[in-house]
């Protein structure tokens, strides 16, 4: 079914969002620093940065609520500084934060946007049933959104965001707050949702999320994008396996083990170094006890892993930040002060 929306004419090739030398500033504090990317038809794409990274401004200017100031951007095939409505009317949004109106009740909610945006009066029914069924509020309908917990509030604004049947839909930091099993389940929806045929723009500070959704991932940090590409791309551009060592003299043993043909590269930590090897470390582990012991250095510790999205954004950033306030199971980036 067709909602009378024009569909943009792409200019790239498969390409549903472009984004080229995009910069934005808030008076002094640069939050967009000449950013360049390309979203595919189809994609789920995520922006993984840290709290301040400028992920939601990226994502603001890109659904027309922040101006452009420098660069340009295309959205289903409509620019962004001159076909505003065109872009309005191809694009749901979920925002960060909850706008849900509290004295609504879930269809109200739904059925007012609708209107809102014009939809025939069957064409909207027919969309609040499909969605309410999608999101699982089947039992909450009546509900006044107050009432609602956390995920069945998420859940709506999703809903919401994807009543107009967009070509795109923008997700701001989309389980931001919510319990472990409430996101896991937001993901489902969004594979659905993408699966159906939206492209899915998402922002993170959660490195499972951006894993575990992404078809691609732009790490972003300081207002710059610092590298993109699929996850496991990203994870197998480390090695194949991580060794981290304590030793007695870890400068020392930094030393012997770069002279193997296959170490890749070693980074230091405060109380040890990271091996990042490109075969089995399984096997190459006692090789490389030996090689240490024979050079006179004791071994205090050691762990083998798989590299994860925490290592490639310490790999990219050269920080590392965890959020000690996030929900177990969850690994977050969280920015420091800036020095
Ligand atoms: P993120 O969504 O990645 O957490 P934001 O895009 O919200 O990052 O913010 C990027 C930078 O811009 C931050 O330094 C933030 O403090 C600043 N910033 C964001 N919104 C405003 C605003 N309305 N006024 C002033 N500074 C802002
Ligand atoms: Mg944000």
């Amino acid at each position: 079914m067709s909602l009378g929306k024009g569909i943009g004419v792409l200019t790239l090739e498969g390409s549903i969002i472009e984004v080229n030398d995009l910069e934005y500033s808030f008076g002094d504090v640069k939050a967009v620093d000449n950013i360049s990317f390309t979203v595919q038809e189809g994609e789920i794409f995520s922006f993984l940065g840290p709290n301040g990274a400028g992920k939601s401004t990226v994502i603001n200017i890109l659904t027309t609520l922040l101006m452009i100031q420098k660069g340009t951007a295309k959205v289903a095939g409509y620019d962004v500084e001159k076909e505003p409505e065109k872009v309005r009317e191809s694009i749901g949004i979920v925002f960060q934060e909850l706008t849900l109106d509290r004295d609504m009740t879930v269809r109200e909610i739904l059925e007012y946007h609708g209107r809102l945006y014009s939809m025939p009066k069957t064409a909207r029914q027919e969309r609040i049933e499909e969605l309410i069924k999608l999101v699982e509020l089947e039992g909450k309908r009546d509900t006044l959104t107050r009432h609602l917990s956390g995920g069945m509030k998420r859940r709506l604004e999703i809903a919401r965001g994807l009543m107009t049947r967009p070509k795109v839909l923008f997700m701001d930091e989309p389980t931001l707050g919510l319990d472990p099993q409430t996101r896991i389940r937001i993901w489902e929806y969004v594979k659905d949702i993408n699966q159906q045929g939206t492209t899915i723009f998402l922002t993170t500070h959660y490195m499972d999320e951006a894993d575990q959704l992404s078809d691609r991932i732009s790490i972003i940090d300081h207002g710059e994008i610092i590298v993109t590409g699929k996850p496991w791309e990203l994870k197998n551009a480390l090695g194949q396996d991580l060794i981290y060592l304590e030793s007695s003299d870890n400068a020392a043993a930094s030393g012997l083990l770069k002279g193997l043909s296959s170490v890749k590269g070693i980074r230091e930590k405060s109380k040890g170094i990271v091996v990042m090897v490109n075969v089995d470390g399984t096997y190459l582990l006692p090789e490389i006890m030996d090689l240490l012991r024979n050079g006179g250095i004791r071994v205090k510790a050691v762990n083998l892993k798989k590299p994860s999205m925490d290592d490639v954004f310490v790999h990219y950033t050269g920080r590392e930040f965890r959020d000690e306030g996030a929900e177990k199971g969850s690994v977050a980036i969280v920015r420091a002060g800036r020095r």
